[in-house]
């Protein structure tokens, strides 16, 4: 179903059709992994006192909300929905109000394969309406969460009157960090690809580019480059970027541009012709030599810009790295491998990655954040454990 998923998501969110593919690609992937990890996970035996055998079970939650945002629907739903169903919870489906088509659809095609009826609810509707009453009731067992920071800190909340776990995923500032040695021919493509991918509306997004001096003017010219050739434009035509979801994110992405009225464009990206003056379209673009501690090297933009941060010494870098209200996601561009060793330890982060960004996407990988970004583990065998509670059984038998 690949194609009429990719479709309709590109359709309802506006993204560019190459990467709607990859997002039902995703999908069926995270329902591959989790199908086949279904009889893989189990308890374990602990040894004990003379006389006992003791061991544990994994037992579901029982009913698990689910609340999905608009930009990435179709692979928060797979690994969210895949992992609770896997560890045997029934799942409640809350997507976005942008965005619940691929939900709905995903749903009919889930009772097609024979997914017993009720194991799988979608219910959409308005956050404040649909989503406080899931994350409010007494009969949800665990929820899972993926927005903004706001909404996350009234979804723990709400749980926490229940007495129930959330996992929240927050989003990011994630940096990559490019030092004198680093290959630049390889990193290039990372560099600006991890900024504008979905017009920026990625949670691991790297909007943050440290760059150490000695290739500094290198980079920037060569990202510069990179920026001219990004086309913006409707989904249809496939180009590197489409609309942001909304007339209200355009706004939210147009106020951090003010916020760097004074700072110095390095490239931008240009919109096409065919695009419609009333979509919700934004011109891609870098600012180079941005103070770290600028609203627009600190906080989530959500859209396609990206910031470089030029630094002089190893300590420096990580300093201006950690210094956010994020963790979720950094990497480290250099040939030293006892720099990536200490780099890996000390960045503030729940996936660290050298040499590379974001590894494909990586169904496997344990992902989340600390900090502001969140807490709990999705994706990977990880999320499994939180999809489901231990048990510990000791028999005595003399
Ligand atoms: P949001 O957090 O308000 O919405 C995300 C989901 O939460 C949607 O399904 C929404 O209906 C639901 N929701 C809203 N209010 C709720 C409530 N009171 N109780 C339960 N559920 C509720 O995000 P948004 O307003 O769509 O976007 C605002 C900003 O959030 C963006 O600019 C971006 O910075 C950030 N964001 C981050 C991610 C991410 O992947 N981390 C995704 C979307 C948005």
């Amino acid at each position: 179903r690949v194609e009429a998923l990719a479709a309709l998501e590109a359709m309802d969110v506006g993204k560019p059709l190459t990467q709607a593919r990859a997002d039902a690609g995703a999908l069926a992937r995270y329902c591959e992994f989790y199908g086949g990890a279904a009889d893989k996970i189990h308890g374990e035996t602990i040894p004990y006192l003379d006389g006992y055998t003791v061991y544990t079970l994994r037992e579901p939650h029982g009913v698990t909300g689910h609340i999905v945002p608009w930009n990435y629907p179709m692979q928060i739903i797979g690994r969210s929905v895949g992992a609770a169903l896997t560890m045997g919870n029934a799942c409640v489906l809350k997507p976005a109000e942008e965005a619940c088509l691929t939900a709905l659809a995903f749903a009919d095609i889930a009772l097609e394969a024979g997914l017993p009826a009720g194991a799988l609810n979608v219910v959409p509707g308005l956050g404040a309406e649909a989503g406080a009453a899931l994350t409010a009731h007494p009969g949800v067992q665990h929820i899972s969460f993926t927005g903004s920071v706001a909404t996350g800190a009234l979804v723990q909340q709400a749980a926490g009157k229940n007495v129930v776990p959330v996992t929240l995923e927050l989003g990011g500032k994630s940096p990559q960090l490019v030092f004198d040695d680093a290959d630049l021919d390889a990193a290039l493509p990372f560099l600006v690809n991890a900024g504008i991918q979905n017009a920026g509306q990625t949670c691991s997004a790297s909007s943050r580019i440290l760059v150490q001096r000695g290739v500094y003017d290198a980079v920037k010219a060569r990202m510069a480059a990179a920026y001219g050739d990004l086309s913006v434009g409707p989904a249809a035509e496939d180009l590197r970027l489409g609309p942001l979801i909304s007339n209200r994110q355009k706004d939210i992405v147009e106020g951090f541009l003010t916020k760097g009225a004074d700072l110095e464009i390095a490239g931008q990206g240009r919109i096409v012709e065919s695009a419609p003056a009333t979509g919700a379209y934004v011109c891609p673009t870098l600012f180079a030599n941005v103070p770290a501690e600028h609203p627009l090297a600190q906080q989530e933009i959500f859209g396609p810009v990206q910031v470089l941060i030029p630094f002089d010494s190893e300590d420096e870098a990580l300093a201006i790295a950690n210094s956010t209200d994020y963790g979720l996601v950094a990497s480290v561009w250099t040939r030293d491998g006892a720099r990536q060793m200490r780099l890996a330890k000390k960045l503030r982060a729940g996936q660290v990655f050298l040499n590379n960004y974001g590894a494909g996407g990586g169904v496997e990988l344990p992902f989340g954040g600390v900090g502001k970004s969140g807490h709990g583990r999705e994706k990977g065998f990880e999320a499994l454990y939180g999809f489901s509670q231990l048990k510990t059984v000791a028999a005595h038998h003399g």
